[in-house]
Order: structure tokens, then sequence, then C-alpha cells
């Protein structure tokens, strides 16, 4: 990377806030998404306020660098892979956390974490209720970059939903304000609608390819604290999605709840019944754990009750098994995860959104994509919103193996394109996808409008949203 490139960051951030050091730049080289190769970059930048990454981006701008923008390095589809040679602006020092009480929302910088935060608004009774599991390392920015969802999505959507608005820092350095705090005078972020469209939404999800997401200001609420958890089973998965859907109808406050195919849910349980105590089960053709919140104890009975009887009505068992949905609400899933990782698997995703309804749908393509390539994995989601289903597929491979390499490739993109047919839609709008989205042309083509106006350079982590 041109020296001089480097001596103008260092003036803008600090000389120790700039690495071009190979051990350094190996450790940006790559992120959490195991089964995409790593990009060693050019230099890494650590600025410490707004003004700092709006110099930073108009240098880029000037010099034509291309920048990755990147905060917890957690994301599992190859986003934040540097490109080669390329910028990595790392998010992390933007650690400003402000309160807004009255107006039930915070604004956080770009380097919180979930966990961080969570733990300051706890101590104040408050939460946000939708918690990616990666919560220790993932930042609430990068999260919304994303378009993330996680434990609490059932009852309040994807983490875009809590969004009030953002600062964002353009490619050619303005720093923009969305939302009601674009009103210089507004007393705080308490309406996203506001100013015309929704600018805020331009950013949720848009993988670090329009700007520098620098704070985000989300809502709030109070925190509950009763849990009911409970366990149901259903022999046919018609009525395990009937289920999701009457819980919704009935307006019980399922946190979250998922399904599981019985042999998924069998696989995890050979890994780690015996660790959490759950007790040795017969797991049904649709394994249904709920978590049910609320802030008041008569509500949640109430709902504890109605979910019950919906369940016997459907011809559901009511399970019991407290500690599965336990291990999901206040573990946030971590076991599963953990379980894979400490089998040494490799992962590829592919995160997609079906309706309940559907999403047996996406569990049959899976299974019958795992069987035709000969590859184990796993697939289950949760209820995600209004009548959305969130799936997580995860394929697992060996890594060392070449051949397996490029079998799961093949495979993942055969999957992307079964799946978009039968109805799903990518939330996270990774590059593998792009060759699977068949009839989008014009939404495509307006995406990279937008693009190609904001970043008519084309410096902004190029080739990953949708592969624009
Ligand atoms: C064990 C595990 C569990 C996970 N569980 C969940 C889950 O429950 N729900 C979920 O949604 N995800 C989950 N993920 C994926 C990951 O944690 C999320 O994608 C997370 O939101 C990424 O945040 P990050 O701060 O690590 O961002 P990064 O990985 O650093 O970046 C992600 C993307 O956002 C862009 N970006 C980062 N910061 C900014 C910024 N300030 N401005 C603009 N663009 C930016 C990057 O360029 C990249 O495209 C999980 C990952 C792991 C490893």
């Amino acid at each position: 990377m041109d020296k001089r490139f480097i001596a103008e960051l260092a003036k803008i951030a600090g000389e120790e806030y700039v690495s071009t050091r190979q051990d350094v730049l190996l450790a940006y080289s790559q992120s959490a998404s195991m089964a995409i190769d790593p990009v060693m970059p050019g230099a890494v930048v650590r600025p410490g306020t707004s003004q700092e990454v709006a110099q930073i981006l108009r240098l880029a701008t000037k010099h034509g660098v291309a920048v990755t923008p990147r905060s917890g390095g957690s994301s599992l589809q190859g986003e934040v892979i540097p490109k080669p040679d390329g910028l990595v602006v790392e998010l992390l020092r933007l650690k400003d956390i402000k309160l807004h009480p009255e107006l039930r929302s915070v604004t956080v910088g770009s380097g919180v974490t979930y966990g961080e935060l969570d733990k300051y608004l706890k101590e104040r009774d408050l939460w946000i209720p939708v918690y990616p599991e990666s919560s220790l390392v993932c930042t609430v920015v990068g999260n919304v970059a994303v378009n993330g969802a996680g434990p609490g999505s059932s009852l309040f959507g994807c983490t875009g939903e809590l969004v009030l608005g953002v600062e964002v820092v353009l490619p050619d350095g303005r720093v923009v304000q969305t939302g009601s705090e674009a009103n210089p005078n507004a007393p705080g972020p308490f309406q996203r609608y506001a100013f015309g469209p929704d600018l805020t939404g331009l950013f949720i999800g848009s993988l670090g390819a329009l700007g520098i997401i620098t704070k985000v200001s989300m809502k709030v609420m109070r925190r509950m604290k009763y849990f009911d958890y409970c366990t149901y089973g259903f022999d046919t998965a018609e009525q395990a999605e009937r289920f999701l859907i009457e819980v919704k109808e009935e307006d019980i406050n399922g946190l979250f709840v998922s399904i599981y195919d019985g042999d998924v849910i069998g696989l995890f349980m050979d890994m780690l019944g015996d660790e959490l105590g759950i007790p040795k089960t017969d797991w049904p053709h649709r394994t249904v754990p709920m978590t049910i919140g609320r802030v008041r104890e008569d509500h949640l009975k109430a709902d504890a009750e109605t979910a019950r009887a919906i369940c016997e009505k459907l011809g559901g068992r009511v399970l019991g098994v407290p500690e599965l949905p336990r291990m999901e609400w206040d573990g946030r899933l971590w076991n599963f995860v953990r379980a894979c990782y400490a089998h040494g698997w490799h992962w590829r995703t592919l995160y997609h959104h079906q309706t309940p309804t559907n999403s047996h749908r996406s569990v049959d393509e899976i299974s019958a994509t795992m069987d035709k390539y000969g590859f184990l994995g796993h697939t289950a989601g949760f209820h995600s919103g209004h009548a959305s289903f969130n799936c997580y597929p995860h394929l697992y491979f060996d890594a060392q193996e070449k051949d397996e390499e490029q079998k799961i490739r093949d495979a993942h993109r055969e999957l992307a394109s079964t799946l978009y047919k039968t109805g799903a839609v990518p939330f996270k709008l990774a590059a593998y996808w792009a060759d699977a989205l068949e009839g989008v042309q014009d939404y495509m083509d307006l995406l990279s409008l937008v693009k190609n106006t904001l970043d008519p350079h084309g410096i902004m982590n190029k080739n990953v949203l949708g592969g624009i």
C-alpha cells in the first residue's frame, strides 16, 4: 500500500491506530465466516470519532482505495473479509452510550457490543429485546448493518424494527443523521419515519457497501422479569407451523419460538443432552421450544395456559422440557453453536426468511441437499416477526479436504437457488445469493443505482451486497 496514503492515515487517526504489520493484518484477513477464504488487506485503521471516519473516507476516495468497514468481525457470510491490499476501517473505538430515558431510546457508537449495552441497560431495568447469539462480540451497529435477528425476534421482529435512526458517514465524507435526530433541535431519537422516505432503512442490511454507520439509535423497553419455558411436540410439520400462527393470533408473548426437525434435535441432544441435563426423550417429528416473556406475572400465566391449550387442540403434546427453551433464551443458543465449533466443523450458511407455513419446505430442501452431497448438517429456525420464519441451515464439512471444499460450494450454490424457488427471501444479501435471484432484476438495478450514486468511485465493500 502506498506509503503516502499510510502517512496521511496516521495523521488523521494517530500513528498507534494505523497498522501494516503482517501479523496484525492476518487477524483482519478473516472473520467468523469459517468457510470463506481469508484475504490480506494492505492496512488497518482504527478511528476514534465520526470526524476521523469522514476524513478517512475522503482520503480513500481520493486515492481509490477499497474500504471494508469492520466492527466485531463476527459475521458469517464473508461480508467483512477485506479486499486484497484494501483498507480495513475498524470501528470498535466509538464506545459512547447515551440513554434517553423519557424517549425510551438509546444511542450507541459503532464500537458498542450487544453484551456491553445489555449490561448497561440491565442496571437500569431496561433492555433491547432482540439479542443475537453472538452478542458478546457482535456490535449493535454491526447487527444493524447485516439486518440481523435473534432471540426476541419472534415477538419483536428483526433488529432493524427497533432502529430509530443512524449517523452515517458517506464515502465522500459527509456525515448524515437520519430519523428525528436529523433536526438538531430534537430532544433525541423518538421517530424513525421523519423527513419523508425511510433513509434509515437504506442502511439497515447495507453490509458496509453504502457508507459507515458511526452511531445507531434504538428503542429500549422495560426488561421483562417473568418467563415461561415449555417445549411442545407435534407429529406433523403442519401442526407445528399452525401452532406458531395461533400463538401470534392469540397475542401470546412468545419471545422466542423455534421449530426443530426430529433428526436435528436428536443430533444436538446426542452432543449436548447429558451436559444440559435434558432427559432422554423420544423426540417427535417436530419439536417447538417456546419462551414466553411478560412484564407482569398475571399476563404470563394467562399466556402459558393459552399456549398449552392451543398445542393440545392441534393434536400436539406438551412435552415440558423447560431446559430446552431456557437454553435457547438464557443461553442465547450458544450451546448449539458451541457444539458445532467443538466438533471442529466448518459450516456454510444460507440464512433466509420463509413464512411459517413454508418452513417445512426449507427443511425438506436442506435435508435433500445434505443427502445428495453426503454432508452432515442441521437446520432449524424461529419465528422472526409478524408472519415470518428465520431459517438457519448449516452444512458441515471438513475444510482440510479439498474435494469436500469444492463439493460444499456446489451444494451451497444449488441450495441457494432451490430455497429461493420455494419462496425464501435472503435477509443478509450476501454475495452468494446473487446467482439464485431470478425475477428481481429491476430491484437489483435500483440497488446498484443507489450504490453508484452514494459511492461513485466504488470504494465501499464492493461485490458484497448481492454481488454489487
Ligand atoms: C456464534 C455466532 C452466533 C451468531 N448468531 C447470530 C444471531 O443470532 N443473529 C444474527 O443476526 N447474527 C448472528 N451471527 C452473525 C454475526 O454475529 C452478525 O452478523 C453480527 O451482527 C455482525 O456484527 P459485527 O459487529 O461482528 O460485524 P462485522 O462482522 O464486523 O461486520 C458485518 C458486516 O457489517 C459491515 N459493517 C460493520 N460495521 C459497520 C459499520 N459501522 N458501518 C457500516 N457497515 C458496517 C461489515 O462491512 C460487514 O459487511 C452469529 C455469529 C456467530 C459467530
